[in-house]
C-alpha cells in the first residue's frame, strides 16, 4: 500500500508532486529548523484516489489517526480536549500555488464543551468563541456547502454599527448559537460535534475543493494540469487572535513589484491568517512589527535571510504571531512581476547564490512579453483621481464595471473594461479574466486582487481607500464629489497605482525599445540586456522571423532575427496587383497568360530585392504562392450581385439598344470582365478551399506560376550582393509533387546562375509520414503547424476556435488550443517521425518550424527537444522565441514559481 501521509519531519521541499507546494515547504522549513507548528500531509496521490474512486483510499482513515496520535503526544494534547484542546488547521496545497481557489477549515476540533477548555487555558473567552464562530462559519460554507453569506448576515444583523472587535464574548456565543440554527436549518442535522468526524470531512471538501468551478478556471488560465489534485495539510493551530500581542502577516524577502531588496509585507493585529489574504481589514506594513514587537521583527528578518538564503530565490511567507512567540505557516518561491524576475535573477547573480545559466531559467518568455506591453505615455493633464497601491504593473484603460459578471459581459462585446471592487474574491476570478485592469479601495499587496492580477500578468491598483465603491449602485465616489459610474473610462497605472478619470493614451515600454535598439537605460533593462545575451549564447536553435515586407524583416532583424524562415508570397498580390492576376485567370491563351506573367514578374523581383537588402547576409526563406486562387478574385456573391443589377438595368433599358452599343456593353447590362469573372470564380470556387486547389498544386496546374515566382527570386537575389535565398514548396504531400517544382525551379536558378536551397513545408500529414521520401528531394523541411494542426485534427483552423473551442477547454478535451501550443502526443507525434526520416535520408537536412507556434514558449521547447534547427515566428515574438530557446537548452522542466 502506498504511504499516503508524511509528518512534516518526513518530507522535504523536492516532494512537490506528491505533497503539494506547501507541505513540501513546509517540512522544508521544519527540517531547517524554522519555527513551523507540527502536523503532516495526506499527499496529493490520496487526493487524486478519492476523486477518481468517489472514496478514500483503504486504509487512509489508521493512517491519518496514527499520525494524529503522533501529533497528539508531541502537543500533550489530544484534538478537541475537552479541558485543554488540541485545534487543528486543515489546508489545501497542491503541487502550483493556487492562491484562494481552493478550501481551508480552521480550529477544527472546537465543540461546546472544548470552546469552554479553550477558554480556560487561553484566558480570553472573546477569544475561544470567536474561533469557535469561525469554525463554524468556515466548516459550514466549505464542507457543508451552506451559502456563506447567511453567516455574514447573521454577524452584520448582531454587528450592527460595530466593528467585528467591539463584540465580546457574550455576542459571540449568542453568535455561535445563531451559526448552528443555519447549519440545522440548512442540512438538517447538528453542527457535527466529534473531532475526528470535524477533521475527516474538513479533509474530504479541501479534497473535493480541487474541482470547485473556481478553482477548474484557475487551473486553465494557468495552465495548470487538471489531474494533479491537492495534497491537505493538518496543522496544529497557533493563534494570531489571542490579542494585542498576537497577530498574523504576510511577507516577502523582496518587492515582489520591482525585486528591490528590503522588508515588504502586511501585518495584522489581533487576526487569524485569512484576514490578511482576502483583504477585509486594512493591514499596516510589516515595518511597524518593528514597534509592536522587536523581538518577534528581528526574528522574523532573521528567518527571512535563512530562507533566501536557503531557497537563492524570493520567498514570500506566511507567519502567526501568539503571544509573542513567531510562527511560520507557509513558505514558497514568492510569485513576482515580470520586472521583478529579471531584476531578481540578476541580482542574485551578482550576490553569488545562483549563475548566469539559472537566472536564464528564473524567467520567462511570457514574462518578456509582458514587459514588452506599452505603458501611459505622459499622464500630465489628466485628471487623476486618486492613487492606490500598484500592485501589478502594466497600463490599462477602459469602462469601469462593478461586477464580475457584467465585466464578463461587456468584454465579450469586445469592450475594454476595469473591474472595480472593494476588494475581490476568488469568485471574481472570471472578471479578472475578462478585464484589462482590476481596481480595488481595499486590501494590500498581498490581497486577493494584488496576487491574482500579478500571477496573471493583469494591470492592478489596489488598497484605493480614498475611493469610496458602492457595487449595488455601481459606482464610485473620489475625493472631491466626483462620480464614476459603470460605463465611464477611467486609466489605471499598475506601475505608478494612479487613477484617472477618462482614457490616457498608452505609450511602448523602455524593453520594446530596447530590442529596437534604443541604449540600455534602467536596471530593468539592463536585466533583460545580460538574460537575452547569455540566453543568445547557450541557445541551439536559431530564431528566425515570418515577415513578408522589408519593414517587417528589418524590424524582426532589430529584433535579433537570423533570417527570414516564412515570407507569404500571396500578400504581393493583394491590392493594385489583384488586377494582374484577375488577367492571369481570366487568360484564355498561353500568350495572355504569360503576358500576364510577365506583368506581374518585375513586381515581385522589386518585393524579393527589397527583403533582400533588409536581411542581407541571412538566410530568407521564400514560400511559392499558396492559397487559392480565387481568394484573388472579387466575392462571389458581390460579383453575381453586380452582375445581376447591371443586367436589370440594361433590361430596362431594353428597348434602346442603341444606347447599349454606344457604351460598349454587349448581349445586355454587365461588363463583360465582370461577367467572365463571374464565370471564373463559379469555375474556381470549392466546397473546401483549405483542402482544395491550393499550394503545390497550384503550381502544378497554372503553367508558368512558379516558374515566374523564382525567376524574380533569381533576379532578385543577383541584384543584391549577400543575398540568400530558400525556396520553399508549400502543401507538398508526395515527394513526386516537389520533384517536378524542383526541377524546373532547379532550370532556371541554373540559366540566372544563382545558387538557392529548395525545400517544403510540411504541412499535410502524409508529407510527415513519407518524410523519408520527401528528404530526397527537399534540401530543408519547415513544418507548417498551423495547416499540419488542421489536417491532424480534422479543425478548419478558420472556424472551430470561435465555435466551440470553448466547450472542448471547458470538457477538459484539451488545455491549450493546439492551433496555440502544439499538441505533442499527436501533430508532435508527426512531428518527430518527419524528423527521424527526413534525417535518416539526408543527414544535414535543415529543419524549422514557421507555423504561429513558433513563437508559442512551450512550443519553442518541443521544437527543442526534437532537434529541429531554428524556429520562425512573427517580428514581436522574436525576443520571446530567443529566451525560450535559451530555456529549453538549459532546461526543459517546467517553472518552480508558476
Ligand atoms: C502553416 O500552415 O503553418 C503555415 C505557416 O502556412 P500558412 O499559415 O500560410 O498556411
Ligand atoms: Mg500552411
Amino acid at each position: 500500500m502506498p504511504k499516503y501521509v508524511y509528518d512534516f519531519t518526513e518530507g522535504n521541499k523536492d516532494l512537490k508532486d506528491l505533497l503539494g507546494g506547501k507541505g513540501a515547504n513546509l517540512a522544508e522549513m521544519t527540517n531547517i529548523g524554522l519555527p513551523v507548528p507540527p502536523g503532516f500531509t495526506i499527499t496529493a496521490e490520496a487526493c487524486r484516489h478519492y476523486l477518481g474512486h468517489g472514496g478514500m483510499p483503504e486504509g487512509l482513515e489508521e493512517e491519518i489517526g496514527g499520525h494524529l496520535a503522533a501529533l497528539e503526544e508531541r502537543m500533550g494534547k489530544r484534538l478537541g480536549q475537552a479541558d485543554d484542546p488540541l485545534l487543528v488547521s486543515v489546508r489545501s496545497g497542491a503541487k502550483f500555488s493556487m492562491p484562494g481557489m481552493m478550501e481551508t477549515v480552521l480550529n477544527v476540533g472546537l465543540n461546546d464543551d472544548s470552546v469552554l477548555g479553550l477558554a480556560k487555558q487561553s484566558g480570553n473567552d472573546r477569544f475561544a468563541w470567536d474561533s469557535y464562530r469561525r469554525l463554524i462559519q468556515m466548516f459550514g460554507k466549505t464542507v457543508l456547502d451552506i451559502d456563506g453569506e447567511l453567516f455574514e448576515h447573521a454577524m452584520d444583523d448582531l454587528k450592527g454599527e460595530r466593528e467585528d472587535t467591539d463584540l465580546d464574548a457574550a455576542d459571540l456565543q449568542r453568535l455561535v448559537e445563531t451559526f448552528k440554527g443555519i447549519v440545522r436549518e440548512r442540512t438538517g442535522r447538528d453542527f457535527p460535534a466529534d473531532p475526528r468526524e470535524q477533521m475527516d470531512l474538513a479533509v474530504k471538501a479541501v479534497f473535493d475543493s480541487w474541482n470547485a468551478p473556481r478553482a477548474i478556471l484557475y487551473r486553465r488560465q494557468e495552465r495548470i494540469p487538471a489531474d494533479l489534485g491537492t495534497a491537505v495539510n493538518v496543522v496544529a493551530m497557533v493563534f494570531g487572535n489571542m490579542g494585542p500581542d498576537s497577530g498574523t502577516g504576510v511577507a516577502f524577502t523582496r518587492d515582489p513589484g520591482s525585486g528591490r531588496q528590503g522588508v515588504y509585507g502586511d501585518y495584522l493585529r489581533n487576526a487569524q491568517g485569512e484576514d490578511v489574504v482576502a483583504g477585509i481589514r486594512n493591514t499596516v506594513p510589516l515595518q511597524e512589527l518593528e514597534t509592536i514587537n522587536p523581538e518577534a521583527y528581528r526574528r522574523l528578518l532573521d528567518i527571512m535571510a535563512t530562507l533566501e538564503r536557503h531557497y537563492r530565490d524570493l520567498c514570500d511567507i506566511e507567519f502567526t504571531i501568539e503571544r509573542g512567540r513567531l510562527w511560520m505557516l507557509q513558505t514558497r518561491v514568492g510569485k513576482r512581476t515580470a520586472a521583478a524576475a529579471f531584476c531578481i535573477a540578476t541580482q542574485l547573480v551578482d550576490e553569488g547564490l545562483i549563475d548566469m545559466d539559472e537566472a536564464v531559467t528564473r524567467v520567462t518568455g511570457d514574462q518578456l512579453a509582458q514587459l514588452m506591453f506599452p505603458r501611459f505615455a505622459a499622464t500630465a493633464g489628466n485628471h487623476r483621481l486618486t492613487t492606490g497601491m500598484n500592485a501589478s504593473p502594466g497600463a490599462a484603460a477602459g469602462r469601469a464595471v462593478f461586477s464580475s459578471e457584467r465585466a464578463v459581459e461587456l468584454a465579450g462585446r469586445g469592450e475594454a473594461v476595469i473591474l472595480v471592487r472593494r476588494e475581490t474574491n476568488p469568485d471574481d476570478l472570471a472578471g479578472m479574466i475578462a478585464a484589462h485592469g482590476v481596481l480595488t479601495s481595499r486590501g494590500g499587496k498581498t490581497s486577493h486582487a494584488a496576487v491574482v492580477a500579478r500571477g496573471m500578468g493583469k494591470t492592478c491598483v489596489c488598497g484605493a481607500e480614498e475611493l469610496e465603491v458602492d457595487p449595488h449602485a455601481r459606482r464610485f465616489t473620489a475625493p472631491g464629489g466626483v462620480v464614476v459610474d459603470e460605463g465611464d473610462v477611467i486609466s489605471i497605472d499598475g506601475g505608478t497605482g494612479a487613477v484617472y478619470l477618462g482614457e490616457v493614451p498608452v505609450t511602448a515600454s523602455p524593453v520594446a525599445e530596447y530590442f529596437e535598439g534604443e541604449p540600455t537605460r534602467d536596471e530593468l533593462v539592463r536585466a533583460v540586456d545580460r538574460i537575452m545575451t547569455h540566453a543568445d549564447s547557450v541557445r541551439r536553435l536559431a530564431v528566425r522571423a515570418n515577415a513578408d515586407t522589408p519593414e517587417d524583416a528589418a524590424r524582426a532583424r532589430r529584433y535579433g532575427a537570423q533570417g527570414i524562415g516564412l515570407c507569404r508570397t500571396e500578400h504581393m498580390f493583394l491590392g493594385e496587383r489583384r488586377r494582374l492576376v484577375e488577367d492571369l485567370i481570366l487568360a484564355t491563351t498561353p500568350e495572355e497568360r504569360q503576358a500576364a506573367l510577365d506583368a506581374l514578374e518585375p513586381l515581385q523581383t522589386g518585393d524579393f530585392t527589397g527583403i533582400f537588402e533588409a536581411m542581407r547576409g541571412l538566410p530568407v526563406t521564400i514560400r511559392l504562392i499558396d492559397p487559392p486562387l480565387h481568394e484573388f478574385l472579387p466575392d462571389l456573391t458581390d460579383l453575381a450581385v453586380k452582375v445581376a443589377l447591371a443586367d436589370d438595368r440594361a433590361a430596362d433599358r431594353a428597348d434602346d439598344r442603341a444606347a447599349d452599343r454606344a457604351d460598349g456593353r454587349t448581349g445586355g447590362g454587365a461588363d463583360d470582365r465582370d461577367r467572365r469573372l463571374l464565370d471564373a470564380v463559379k469555375r474556381l470556387h470549392e466546397q473546401n478551399p483549405m483542402l482544395g486547389l491550393r499550394g503545390v498544386r497550384l503550381g502544378l496546374t497554372v503553367p508558368g506560376l512558379f516558374a515566374m515566382q523564382v525567376r524574380a527570386i533569381a533576379a532578385a537575389a543577383r541584384r543584391v550582393e549577400g543575398a540568400c535565398a530558400e525556396i520553399m514548396i508549400p502543401l507538398v504531400g508526395a515527394v513526386q509533387e516537389l520533384e517536378i517544382v524542383k526541377e524546373e525551379a532547379e532550370r532556371i536558378l541554373a540559366e540566372a546562375g544563382v545558387e538557392a536551397a529548395i525545400g517544403t513545408m510540411i504541412e499535410v500529414p502524409r508529407a510527415a509520414l513519407t518524410a523519408g521520401q520527401i528528404a530526397e528531394a527537399a534540401e530543408f523541411f519547415s513544418f507548417g503547424t498551423n495547416d499540419l494542426t488542421q489536417m491532424t485534427w480534422g479543425f478548419s483552423r478558420d472556424d472551430v476556435e470561435s465555435a466551440f473551442f470553448g466547450t472542448y477547454l471547458d470538457l477538459g478535451v484539451f488545455g491549450v488550443s493546439p492551433f496555440e501550443s502544439v499538441d505533442r502526443e499527436g501533430v508532435g507525434r508527426l512531428m518527430r517521425i518527419a524528423v527521424e526520416e527526413g534525417r535518416r535520408t539526408r543527414p544535414d537536412l535543415k529543419l524549422g518550424i514557421c507555423g504561429e507556434h513558433g513563437g508559442d514558449p512551450d512550443s519553442v521547447h518541443f521544437c527543442h527537444e526534437i532537434g529541429l534547427d531554428y524556429v520562425s515566428c512573427s517580428p514581436f515574438r522574436i525576443p520571446v522565441a530567443r529566451l525560450e530557446a535559451g530555456r529549453a537548452a538549459l532546461t526543459c522542466a517546467q517553472s518552480d514559481t508558476r
